[in-house]
């Protein structure tokens, strides 16, 4: 029909923007769809109406496989990578109570690998809960083989070491970073990027931020390279659970830089890491008045569990930032990462 729009500008059309750019590139990587559908993103109406502030959540902590989490984005890439290699047995490391093990040995369990965990105990905790509950009882479900060690320190070299120990035994190993994060298992969190401005662009709102969790930041650098591209005046607040903003910087900017240079697209313009440092404290995987208190309001208020160790040090500052005026006006986004299964190590952190 006359005067029915074109689906895109001349110039796109011609010359192709860098958002279809991050597209087709993303095309290129081997993936497995393990997410099926976009993860919905919905307003916490009880939460808004204490905060004052419209705030909407990215519900990541959904994501279909063995209790949910971000992990599984960055796993459609690095499983598929093992894959095509032939590999057997992902290899792969963490907290005693980490997500990402958890997410990694069920989906080993799913595809017929192996997986092999070296686990740390950061905050060197002797509650039985943290040693045995909550994610590090999964781990004895999907089969994992565990293996403690004093500290993960030198972690690259400690999984190499792994991954030579199970080669020479004629195994095929596949080494997961920490976190997943390096560029292949960022590009899990572009893809994410890509996904949720889409979603804020059907809601019509002018949102103010999104804010998440940043630890090995392969979830921070991913989601503010895609949507720095989308939607260029829209800040991503990455709250730090584990580093000060000195050192965590650079590895969000790193990683934000290997992996637009692995999907061949340069950094946009845009794209900036901003990092709040107020939160974390006293360390990772310790949780302090304001976690819990995080954690306890948004469970009370939604219905929603939050973590200890993420997703509560995130949320409360976001709640913080709200009272401190940090944002710019307009509704804000919680990307909610997952975390939950660690509320079952640390029950005793709630009583009063
Ligand atoms: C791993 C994790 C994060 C942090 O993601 P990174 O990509 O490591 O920065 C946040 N929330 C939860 C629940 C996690 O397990």
């Amino acid at each position: 029909m006359w005067g029915k729009p074109l689906p895109y500008s001349p110039a796109t059309y011609l010359y192709g923007s860098s958002t279809l750019m991050i597209k087709q590139q993303l095309a290129r990587f081997n993936r497995l769809d393990l997410l099926g559908a976009p993860t919905p993103l919905v307003k916490l109406e009880r939460l808004s109406e204490w905060a004052g502030r419209d705030i909407y959540v990215k519900r990541d902590d959904t994501t279909p496989l063995a209790l949910g989490g971000n992990k599984l984005r960055k796993l459609e890439y690095l499983a598929a990578d093992a894959l095509a290699q032939g590999a057997d047995t992902l290899v792969t490391a963490g907290a005693i109570q980490s997500n990402h093990v958890r997410q990694t040995a069920a989906l080993a369990a799913q595809l017929g690998l192996g997986c092999v965990a070296l686990l740390e105990n950061p905050i060197a905790s002797e509650d039985s809960n943290y040693l045995h509950n909550g994610n590090r009882l999964l781990l004895d479900l999907f089969d994992a083989r565990v293996e403690l060690v004093e500290n993960l320190d030198n972690a690259d070299e400690q999984l190499q070491a792994v991954a030579a120990r199970l080669s020479s035994s004629g195994k095929k190993p596949y080494l997961v970073p920490i976190g997943g994060s390096n560029a292949l298992g960022a590009l899990g969190y572009v893809r994410a990027g890509l996904e949720l401005a889409e979603q804020i662009k059907m809601t019509g709102l002018d949102f103010a931020a999104v804010v998440l969790a940043s630890g090995s930041a392969g979830t921070h650098s991913g989601l503010a390279l895609a949507l720095a591209e989308e939607l260029p005046g829209l800040p991503v607040v990455g709250v730090t659970v584990s580093r000060p903003e000195e050192t965590q910087f650079p590895k969000v900017q790193g990683l934000a830089e290997r992996t637009a240079e692995l999907l061949g697209v340069p950094l946009p313009d845009a794209f900036k890491v901003h990092l709040w440092d107020e939160y974390y404290g006293p360390r990772y995987g310790e949780p302090n008045a304001g976690t819990l208190a995080a954690v306890k309001l948004v469970a009370s208020h939604e219905g929603l569990l939050l973590d200890p160790v993420y997703t509560g040090k995130a949320m409360a500052g976001l709640l913080d930032g709200i009272g401190r005026q940090r944002f710019d006006d307009g509704p804000l986004i919680f990307l909610h990462t997952g975390g939950a299964p660690a509320l079952f190590a640390y029950p005793g952190v709630f009583g009063d």
